[in-house]
């Protein structure tokens, strides 16, 4: 069954379902659109303050009717728009608290994700993360890319991620930021092959075990593109919201729109967009040249209704400075790159105040 036939007809069984007060689930207006991927389906059901506990039988019965269609995929329901409802359920074995819930210690979590890989997300949430330290806020970085982790190259992280008596893990402590990333548990150079619900399951312990100590705000450099890591995340985490990174080029923009639907379906809110690789400096005069035709991820924003958040030029300092493991913000702090990034991290606290609190 094609994926949008799959979705339609998950959709129409969701009519058995009684919902409070008696209608019927699927043509609730507070049902989100279901997502189909190839091994997961999501949808999510908007429900209003205290109502969550009345809604906890909705989602069970909700999820045994979309299991029944849906195969071997697995069922991802969430509940949105008020607080979690009472009780775990159950997955692999292992409790998991339904619903959206906080990190303890962190107060506030940004996601950086793109489009496609290689437009420089990493980057970005690297420099981002040490441009919102360089603001006066205690930051905290993530690699969620678990299929290609560039965390420890990019912040020169070289020892291996040491783990307590207790079984958490003592996050790298490194130009001030708290870093963790599973590239520092692996062997070098290796391929890791995860099946869709390890990879769930490690990127969950990665953000609920570690000992991240109080942060402001935890940065979370997420896998390019949308998939079940993606999903899982935003519906068992409280994100405060994601920036997506783009190139000026038109395909590079596609992807990213695709990325930010899926966003918006899954109702996690859009900080806005950055355009990355914008345009170049030339070293020796200092002129900038729009050589892609910049302006795309600006046009793009204002198209998506979301807010452009700056832009960043193609300078090899980063290049340089990332492939050393020696991020611009720290290793030039006055270079226009620097400037570039500290400019968005100020954007961002001043679009979003609450960051600060
Ligand atoms: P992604 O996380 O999107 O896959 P990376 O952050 O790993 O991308 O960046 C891909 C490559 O592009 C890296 O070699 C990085 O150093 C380089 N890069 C990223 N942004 C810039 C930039 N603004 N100027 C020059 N090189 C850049």
């Amino acid at each position: 069954m094609a994926d949008t036939e799959l979705a339609a007809a998950i959709k129409s069984a969701l009519a058995a379902v009684e919902i409070p007060g008696g209608a019927d689930l699927a043509s609730y207006s507070g049902l989100s659109e279901i997502i189909v991927t190839p091994s997961a389906v999501a949808f999510a059901i908007a429900v209003a303050p205290g109502m969550e506990a009345a809604f906890g039988p909705v989602r069970e019965q909700a999820q045994q009717v979309a299991q029944k269609i849906a195969g071997t995929r697995k069922i991802m329901v969430s509940l949105t728009g008020g607080k979690p409802p009472a009780g775990p359920t159950f997955s692999h074995g292992k409790p998991v608290p339904a619903g959206k819930t906080k990190v303890p210690g962190i107060k506030h979590i940004i996601a950086v994700g793109s489009g496609k890989g290689g437009v420089g997300k990493s980057t970005t949430a690297v420099n981002l993360a040490l441009a919102l330290q360089a603001e006066g806020l205690r930051v905290g970085i993530l690699d969620a890319d678990l299929y290609g982790p560039s965390l420890p190259k990019l912040l020169g992280i070289d020892d291996r991620t040491a783990i307590r008596d207790d079984g958490i893990f003592a996050p790298h402590d490194v130009f001030g930021l708290k870093a963790m990333s599973i590239g520092s548990m692996l062997v070098k150079d290796q391929a890791v092959v995860w099946r869709g619900p390890m990879a769930t399951a490690a990127l969950r312990q990665l953000l609920r075990e570690t000992a991240w100590g109080d942060l402001d705000i935890l940065v979370i450099d997420l896998p390019p593109g949308t998939g079940d890591i993606h999903i899982s995340l935003f519906q068992q985490t409280e994100i405060d919201g994601v920036v997506i990174v783009s190139t000026p080029q038109d395909l590079a923009l596609i992807d990213a729109k695709k990325a930010i639907d899926m966003l918006r379906r899954l109702q996690v809110p859009l900080l806005g967009l950055i355009e990355n690789m914008s345009y170049f400096i030339a070293p020796d005069t200092g002129t900038r040249y729009d050589i892609f035709g910049s302006g795309g991820a600006e046009k793009a924003a204002t198209t998506l209704g979301m807010p452009f958040l700056g832009a960043i030029p193609l300078v090899m300092a980063i290049r340089e400075g990332s492939d050393a493991g020696q991020p611009p913000v720290i290793a030039r702090p006055t270079g226009p790159e620097a400037q570039a990034f500290r400019t968005i991290a100020q954007q961002i606290l001043s679009n979003t105040p609450t960051l600060r609190n």
